[in-house]
């Protein structure tokens, strides 16, 4: 990884996350370990992706006494990008209280490589919420950028976007897109193939969640 990596990227760097990625990257990891992992890596990222989270004062007693203690300021919309990110909810729902899940459907025309939507469904209150967008595998960044278009255009204001792999072509392509959204990942790659593929990735996240090869 040559290129300068953009600002507003956060590269999560923690012994666990390299070690779980490690595994997600083995071609010899089967299916079962893939969805393992990748939950467990979604909790972990997720963790360090919500840290600037607003909070709002929440009085409660402990058996104790009186405390003043915390709760989120605002709802939280978990959005997977089609099929891929499914596989990093689970993990996300872990940690996330009172969570809203949408799913944004983009399949990637294999010649083009651009994205198409075929299915878009998010909660009412999709304005009043923190978004997290979330996509195993930063690749071009088109399917990324338009999913947070489309998030914009139906009234979504606070977005950002985890991934466990990127690269630096999907992250300027985001970051020019959409300057607002803050992107973490847990690796930046060297690039893509010539079938817009990560290399050196982990092959298709989708189909390794699903079996699908
Ligand atoms: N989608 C994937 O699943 N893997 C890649 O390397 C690129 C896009």
């Amino acid at each position: 990884m040559s290129q300068a990596i953009p600002s507003g990227v956060t590269i999560v760097e923690h012994p666990l996350i390299r070690v779980k990625l490690t595994r997600l990257r083995d071609e010899t990891t089967m299916p079962e370990e893939f969805r393992a992992r990748l939950a467990e890596l979604a909790t972990l990222l997720v963790f360090e992706a919500t840290r600037d989270l607003p909070t709002k004062v929440l009085n409660i007693r402990t058996p104790l006494a009186a405390h003043e203690g915390s709760v989120l300021a605002r709802p939280i919309i978990v959005a997977p990008i089609l099929r891929a990110g499914l596989g990093m909810v689970e993990g996300m729902l872990h940690v996330l209280a009172d969570v809203s899940v949408g799913h944004i459907g983009m399949k990637r025309d294999e010649h083009t490589h651009r994205p198409a939507s075929y299915y878009f469904n998010l909660p009412a209150h999709l304005p009043d919420a923190e978004v997290i967008v979330v996509d195993p595998m930063l690749a071009t960044g088109h399917s990324a950028s338009a999913a947070i278009t489309q998030l914009k255009e139906a009234g979504a204001k606070r977005i950002r976007f985890i991934c466990c792999v990127s690269c630096p072509e999907g992250l300027a392509q985001v970051r020019g897109a959409h300057p607002d959204v803050p992107v973490f990942t847990a690796a930046v790659d060297d690039g893509l193939n010539e079938r817009a593929y990560i290399v050196p990735g982990l092959g298709d996240a989708g189909d390794r969640y699903f079996g699908t090869y």
